[in-house]
């Protein structure tokens, strides 16, 4: 029986190798600059409403991509680590990811785990930049500079969650 994995289209230049802040890390072999498309995230979707905390906490690895719609990310996209200062953010689509500085064949590839989080899933942050948060939160709970740095390129679903929730904390 075939399976669906197979026919899923990686990216050729991304590879997993050790991350400079934890574990495996995502990593591209080819320059991407600015702007530009660095990867589509690929793997199976599911309906998925996390009931509290604990069941959030239970799925680090999924990927928010719209109201109770997650993706979980196959190999190698599920080593993108998440970094304070990231050098990816994603379309309005929640899987095109794309370079918001220009990126050097053999980086490793980040992105703001908030943006595509809308629950009370929280994590704690080691990561080597001078605006490192210490504990990761999700889209309601970004910090409006952070919004601002990768707007438009956060998933449609959590544009709507920031503003609504940024609008009743300023009335
Ligand atoms: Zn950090």
């Amino acid at each position: 029986m075939k399976t669906k994995i197979l026919d899923y289209q990686i990216e050729n230049h991304l590879y997993a190798d050790v991350s400079r802040i934890a574990g495996k890390g995502l990593f591209t072999s080819k320059e991407i600059k600015k702007g530009e498309v660095a990867f589509v995230m690929k793997g199976p979707q599911i309906k998925f409403h996390p009931k509290d905390r604990a069941e959030s906490m239970a799925t680090p690895n999924l990927v928010g991509l719209d109201d109770g719609l997650y993706m979980d990310p196959i190999s190698p996209y599920v080593f993108v680590n998440y970094h304070c200062d990231p050098n990816l953010a994603v379309e309005e689509d929640g899987v095109t990811y794309v370079a918001l500085r220009n990126i050097k064949a053999g980086d490793e590839l980040f992105f703001d785990y908030s943006i595509s989080e809308y629950s009370d899933w929280e994590m704690p942050c080691h990561c080597d930049s001078k605006n490192c948060r210490k504990m990761i939160r999700s889209i309601n709970e970004l910090p409006v500079d952070f919004f601002d740095k990768y707007f438009p390129f956060i998933p449609k679903y959590f544009q709507r969650v920031f503003i609504k929730k940024y609008i009743e904390n300023h009335k």
